[in-house]
């Protein structure tokens, strides 16, 4: 059998599985006891906090034909459906690869038509903010007349990107970073139970560096098993969790002691898409200055240095400091937190930063020349003109890892240029032979071995896949998107690791399947050109004479077989 990750395996069956949400499960439990059950949810939080998890169990509870207390049984036909994914009335959309408004328009078409097995139709929405806003539209249409034994479970990291007119119609609850505590008693937990030989201070090092998330917790925690034989030692949790902060922040803060803002801001793209927050990070390059301030002014000060962020590697670029730059960078650092704590454009921020921060200094007498006396309008002019010099720079990152020496004129147009080297990159042969025989169980089976295929990754690899999913699969290929087009081109570009992928994947799947990859960006648009292309004219004539019978609408069967009837509606009068 396949290895299965930790925390699919131990993923929360019940409420009272679920770990340090205690408010939320026990409101939910006592309202789907007392029949007392919302027919909109809206479940916000940071990731790996349990929003998935109870949306899946609050859609098994109330449809569960021996509910106790609230709790599904687990036992009942309905719960063993539900618990194996097939349970038809319980929709999982994901928003992030279905953000188109015709699906949630399906939806509202669909949405009228009762339930078949269970009692409730319940759709489950992830990452719900990436809707479109006619998306949003049909969905507000949805939730302005809900029909009868529907339920809509909206689940979002980022609540305030979701429309007010939407969240009032929903009952919303706010899922907590678990605590440390929580997430150390249930590693130990698992561990005590799988009886595994464990460091305490290991997890300690494990429960931190998660961050709250409990998914992440038992993701390192798997990782740490693997380097040590199925045991837990202090050396492999500190690799495992100090190998990829160290080595982040040591290449960031070299490119920037080296005053080279195109590496730095190369490197802060991998630990921003390796799941770290921002402010997190910033905290960490205050930490990691304050002690290369002690380390350089005297050597009793350097006792006083912070061990948990200081590495022999950062004491060898301390030299390439001098302490005024170190204040200027910590002052900097902290004006950015304050933007930090107010804004949801964190990225943004934090790319102006390192371009601030990787540049020789400033001098005031610089600015001068621009001002007017308006403290606004200097500070929107530089910040413009440090965006263009991101765009700028994010052109040059991309030739670097093309292995070109940069080209001046890009930064002009950095768009038109992504896009003439993404069309040139992209395999479309490939992912139209995929799109050919695919089929949503198969894109189905895809989602299922990716966390186990993640598993299978080094950590800096993972770090870049984190931001790519499987958004269509037939049984000899997936095809692979990616959030960022600078992601896609990294690893389209490194072949020795597309290769890794497939042979990994076709060892989980017991069976030859190849890797396609596409910019998330480009997704749509392919998709619907495949689906253009493949009806022939004939087939079009049809199309326009035989509007209502939908079963011979070759877009429409075509549709169906690439994403499946619960997104494409093909209802029978
Ligand atoms: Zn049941």
């Amino acid at each position: 059998m396949a290895y299965q990750a930790l925390y699919r395996v131990w993923r929360p069956q019940t409420f009272s599985d679920v770990i340090g949400q205690d408010v939320i499960t026990q409101t939910l439990r006592n309202a789907v006891a007392s029949h007392m059950t919302s027919h909109a949810y809206l479940f916000s939080g940071p990731r790996g906090t349990g929003k998935t998890s109870c949306a899946k169990i609050l859609a098994k509870a109330v449809n569960c034909l021996n509910p106790h207390d609230g709790e599904p049984c687990n036992e009942c036909e309905i719960c063993l459906a539900a618990n194996e994914n097939r349970l038809n009335d319980v929709i999982e959309i994901d928003a992030a690869s279905n953000n188109g408004v015709e699906e949630i328009r399906d939806i509202r078409d669909k949405v009228k038509y009762a339930p078949t097995e269970a009692k409730f139709k319940v759709y489950i929405i992830d990452e719900v903010h990436m809707l479109s806003q006619g998306a949003f539209n049909a969905l507000l249409k949805t939730l302005e007349e809900p029909p009868a034994n529907v339920m809509f479970i909206l689940a979002t990291t980022e609540p305030q990107k979701i429309p007010a007119t939407i969240i009032s119609r929903t009952q919303s609850f706010n899922f907590r970073r678990i605590s440390r505590q929580d997430i150390l008693e249930r590693m130990t937990f698992i561990l005590k139970d799988k009886n595994i030989q464990y460091d305490e201070e290991a997890l300690n090092i494990i429960a931190a560096s998660a961050e709250g998330g409990m998914r992440d917790a038992l993701s390192i925690l798997d990782q740490a098993l693997s380097y040590g034989d199925d045991e837990l030692t202090l050396k492999n949790a500190q690799e495992v969790t100090g190998a990829l902060s160290n080595e982040q922040i040591v290449s960031y803060m070299t490119a920037i002691a080296d005053n080279k803002p195109a590496e730095a801001l190369t490197s802060l793209y991998q630990i921003l898409a390796s799941g770290r927050s921002a402010l997190r990070f910033t905290e960490m390059i205050i930490r990691v200055c304050r002690n290369l301030i002690l380390y350089n002014s005297n050597s009793d000060l350097s006792k006083q240095m912070d061990n948990s962020v200081m590495t022999q590697e950062l004491l060898d670029i301390a030299d390439k400091f001098d302490n005024s730059r170190l204040f200027y960078i910590v002052d900097q650092v902290s004006a950015t937190q304050k933007n930090l704590k107010n804004s949801n454009q964190t990225d943004i921020y934090m790319e102006i930063l390192t371009v601030k921060i990787s540049e020789p200094k400033v001098t005031p007498s610089t600015t001068e020349e621009t001002t007017t006396g308006n403290d606004d309008k200097v500070e929107n002019i530089e910040i413009d003109k440090l965006r263009d010099q991101i765009s700028h720079l994010q052109s040059e990152v991309k030739d670097l890892s093309n292995g070109a020496t940069p080209v001046q004129q890009v930064s002009a147009k950095p768009k038109g240029h992504h896009r003439a080297n993404n069309n040139t990159r992209l395999n479309k042969t490939a992912i139209y032979k995929v799109l050919g025989s695919a089929t949503k169980g198969d894109l189905n089976n895809a989602k299922d071995i990716w966390p186990d295929l993640m598993s299978m990754l080094e950590i800096s690899q993972r770090a870049m896949m984190r931001v790519a999913q499987p958004v269509a699969a037939s049984p000899e290929g997936i095809v692979v998107a990616f959030d960022y087009a600078m992601w896609f081109e990294q690893v389209q570009d490194d072949s020795e690791f597309l290769r890794e992928l497939t042979d990994n994947v076709s060892r989980l799947m017991k069976k030859d399947c190849q890797i396609v990859l596409v910019p998330k960006a480009d997704w749509p648009k392919i998709r619907k050109e495949y689906i253009d292309n493949n009806i022939d004219s004939d087939n079009k004539d049809k199309v326009k004479s035989n509007k209502e019978t939908k079963k011979t609408d070759p877009t429409v069967d075509e549709a169906v077989k690439l994403f499946g009837e619960d997104i494409v509606d093909i209802k029978e009068d």
